[in-house]
């Protein structure tokens, strides 16, 4: 589609890259406007990033997605950082205002809205369990505090992550932070069995059988956000609905923070009926690849 090596380009850095939809939902979102883009695969090593931001400011770059292990660094990379990526700590999307390079952070914001569309949760009040503590946890947690949620438990496999991400989001701002408890190695049940709303943000879930959850007694009517997302949902999402509980899988945020991202580099808005419909189609494609053609 891209014959003008002038066409405005976009580039995801991360180190290793595989799979990714991004391209995808990019190059289809574009086509959708008439407009060229390119978005391609960058893979870079930390020691050669800030050399490839440098890049950026060139023409015909627009800016760049951030994925692991690069999106804490990138803060100090770019000459300004936005609130939300201040206080999460990562830089998901780089984009140009005026000629300098502005780090967002668009997981939060999307991650809201699926919340708000998916369950009609608006998180003020809720007690929510958050299981993981990676990089999308740390967003899940700073956008439920900065929403108001009445408490969250963090559950990971490994506690230290969690204290250490409690820590971190502290020493950015630590208002708020006293809703925040981080249950050690066993769940108590009684702690699970009180939450509200439940989130994955462990990438269990990936391998299609799955589920990060404990067995316990769900309360009624909790809501489960699984930020996995797969060709058939998810172990958790399936499970979870088979029980009669509203659950929701990440392919739609996945869809909201790429549209944000587009939005921040062509000031344009973008189909995200688009996006999703080309992101399921690279999804099925990679569990049902051709005959014949590589996985990858
Ligand atoms: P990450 O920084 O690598 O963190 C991975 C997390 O998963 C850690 O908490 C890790 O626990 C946990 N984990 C991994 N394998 C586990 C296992 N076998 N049992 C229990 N816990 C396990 O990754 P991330 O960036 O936070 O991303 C996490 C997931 O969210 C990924 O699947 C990613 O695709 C998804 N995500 C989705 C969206 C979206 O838009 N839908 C956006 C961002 C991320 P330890 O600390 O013990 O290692």
């Amino acid at each position: 589609m891209v014959s003008d090596r002038r066409a405005p380009r976009v580039a995801l850095f991360g180190y290793p890259l595989g799979h990714s939809m991004s391209p995808p939902m990019h190059h289809a979102a574009a086509a959708a406007l008439g407009m060229e883009l390119s978005y391609s695969l960058w893979p870079v090593e930390a020691a050669d990033l800030p050399g490839a931001v440098r890049g950026l400011r060139a023409d015909p770059w627009l800016g760049a997605n951030v994925t692991l292990p690069h999106k804490p660094a990138m803060l100090h990379l770019v000459d300004a950082v936005s609130p939300v990526a201040g206080r999460i700590g990562a830089v998901n999307t780089v984009a140009k205002r005026a000629g300098s390079l502005l780090g967002e952070n668009t997981d939060a914001p999307a991650l809201l809205r699926c919340l708000r569309e998916s369950f009609d949760l608006q998180p003020a009040g809720e007690l929510a369990l958050v299981i993981g503590a990676g990089g999308a946890a740390r967003a899940v947690v700073a956008a439920l505090l900065d929403a108001g949620v009445a408490r969250i438990r963090l559950w990971n496999r490994t506690p230290e992550h969690a204290h250490a991400l409690v820590a971190a989001l502290g020493a950015a701002d630590d208002a708020g932070l006293s809703r925040v408890r981080v249950a050690d190695r066993f769940l108590p049940d009684s702690v699970a069995e009180a939450a509200t709303l439940v989130i994955n943000a462990t990438s269990v879930g990936l391998d299609g059988h799955t589920s990060p959850l404990p067995s316990v007694a769900w309360r009624r009517g909790t809501r489960f956000f699984d930020l996995v997302y797969g060709p058939d949902g998810t172990p958790l999402v399936r499970h979870m609905r088979s029980r009669g509980f509203q659950a929701q899988d990440g392919l739609w945020m996945l869809v909201y923070q790429a549209a944000l991202s587009f939005e921040l580099w062509t000031g344009l808005q973008p189909s995200e009926q688009v996006m999703y419909a080309a992101a399921s189609a690279a999804l099925a494609a990679r569990a049902h690849p051709a005959p014949g053609r590589d996985a990858t």
